[in-house]
């Protein structure tokens, strides 16, 4: 290598984690990974709500680098793998490169010597030769604007800024949102509260899976044994994983089998007709980014259980009011209303070449080449950055491609051939043009509103299989960036 780069990795959730690993195995060391929150972990250290699972089998929610042969369950709690990202962290050596409670603030890039000044909110300034965003996707919380929030006397609680204190059980809990998040809190608070209800603008499909399954510990002795046996079983998954690719992507008689699957799992669990009506979402199954539970149905049964689809109307002092004009007393809220899906970086703000920022080179939503590189934007790059494959691919394997990807251009770069590598505008038009054509026959693409939107009605996902995955982005196609 001729030059050292400095190269700052902007967050420490899974994706960062992934491109320091994979930059660091390939020798590039010169690294600062900063992190506004005080651990690594991402949605995983800042998601801490009752019930948090992740609905992805373990043995495929993991890094290829670091495959964990005994996960306690699986499908793994929130703790456990937040646990895992810590220990990974810890067995790579990658603490050394993490600066916790570092929020960057500002990204400016100077033209002249082809470096970026990151600012950050204590005032700091570093210069980074590269810059890589990995900042996620679910990060910033959704916070609805009901009129008369401020007024209600209890605590109003988003299940993304859990707070450890406020006291559920014995008391009368509302919970607004019905994805993922909603079902799993749903389910996790039922037990012990007085009285439980779950405010449902729009039922979701529910595909059952006995997530509390744990995993045989035979399984991981064997696995610990055997690594080649190990490393089978997690190709095999991926390899599988491309089964849910092809479903969500085409239609065909196994997206009819899971749709079918998911009007199975209602009917057989809910056998009260007008609840299961009430249940019965107006969308096709998959539209939405599926929810899976094996509680959620047998939890909204109980007596302390009550489902409503009335729009709300307002809070109150005491409770929640519906359009219906009914009073819900209630003392604790949770919302589990998601997230602003499309900010990636944002609120940072970001300048890049000639003084473009990218809110105007975002005006008509998040756009990226390929999900890493941005027309207007050298040496910066994302790691599950718009159209990443959240609705259909492992996303560790996506973080890892595109980090071995960037690799590709850090060597140009370290190597003196080029100081200053940056997409073209045509390529990313292309790409995206692309995409929205291979989004059309996508089951997300069916007629429901789902956070895959884009304010702009685009869909912000991949709508291809891994196999162009990988393709697309094994060896960058030099004729797509303009280099200095
Ligand atoms: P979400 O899927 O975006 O759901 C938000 C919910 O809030 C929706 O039901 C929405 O209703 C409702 N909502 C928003 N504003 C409302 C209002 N004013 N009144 C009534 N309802 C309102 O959010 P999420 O459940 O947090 O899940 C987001 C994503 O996180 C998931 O899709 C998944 O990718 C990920 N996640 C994964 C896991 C896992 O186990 N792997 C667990 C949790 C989350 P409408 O549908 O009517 O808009």
């Amino acid at each position: 290598m001729n030059r050292e780069l400095r190269i700052v990795i902007v967050g420490a959730g899974m994706a960062g984690i992934a491109t320091a690993y994979t930059f660091t195995q390939a020798g590039f060391t010169n690294l600062t990974i900063l992190e506004k929150g005080s651990d690594v972990g991402g949605v995983w250290h800042w998601n801490r709500y009752p019930g948090l699972t992740c609905d992805v089998p373990s043995q495929i929610y993991q890094f290829s680098f670091a495959p964990k042969p005994d996960w306690g369950h699986l499908w793994a709690s929130g703790t456990e793998i937040q646990q895992y990202h810590r220990d990974v962290v810890e067995r790579f050596g990658l603490q050394r490169y993490l600066r916790f409670d570092t929020e960057v603030t500002e990204m400016r890039y100077d033209t002249a010597d082809c470096t970026w000044s990151v600012t950050t909110g204590a005032g700091d300034t570093l210069t980074a030769d590269v810059v890589v965003c990995a900042t996620g996707v679910l990060h910033h919380p959704f916070v609805p604007d009901v009129a008369g929030m401020d007024s209600f006397q209890g605590p109003i609680v988003h299940t993304a800024s859990w707070d450890p204190d406020v006291v559920t059980a014995g008391r009368r809990i509302a919970v607004i949102g019905t994805g993922s998040t909603g079902v799993q809190v749903v389910s996790a608070l039922q037990p012990d509260a007085e009285a439980i209800t779950h405010f449902a603008r729009s039922p979701q499909w529910i595909l059952w899976a006995p997530m509390g399954l744990r995993q045989p510990k035979v399984l991981a002795r064997m696995m610990r044994r055997w690594p080649a046996l190990h490393d089978a079983a997690y190709r095999r998954l991926l390899w599988a994983s491309g089964i849910l690719a092809d479903i969500v992507t085409k239609p065909s008689w196994r997206r009819t089998l899971v749709q079918s699957y998911a009007r199975w799992s209602l009917r057989f669990q809910i056998r009260d007709p007008r609840l299961r009506a009430e249940l019965t979402p107006d969308y096709q199954p998959l539209c939405k980014r599926q929810v899976v539970s094996g509680s959620y149905y047998r939890a909204i049964t109980r007596p302390n259980a009550r489902l409503v689809t009335d729009r709300i109307d307002a809070f109150t002092a005491t409770g929640i009011r519906t359009t219906s004009g009914e009073h819900h007393d209630i003392d604790v809220v949770v919302l589990a209303t998601g997230f602003q899906a499309h900010n990636y970086m944002r609120p940072m703000r970001i300048v890049g070449r000639d003084a473009m920022t990218l809110d105007d080179a975002w005006v008509k939503g998040p756009r990226a080449y390929r999900m890493t590189a941005i027309p207007g934007f050298p040496n910066l790059f994302t790691v599950l950055g718009p159209n990443s494959p959240t609705g259909s691919i492992p996303l560790q394997y996506s973080a890892e491609l595109t980090a071995r990807y960037i690799v590709k251009w850090l060597r140009r770069l370290a190597a003196g051939e080029v100081t200053a590598v940056e997409v073209t505008e045509s390529a990313t038009d292309e790409f995206n043009a692309a995409v929205a054509e291979a989004l059309g026959p996508t089951v997300w693409n069916t007629g429901c509103n789902s956070w895959y939107f884009t304010d702009n009605g685009t869909i912000d996902l991949w709508p291809f299989d891994r196999a162009t995955l990988t393709d697309m982005l094994s060896e960058p196609d030099p004729a797509h960036y303009r280099t200095a």
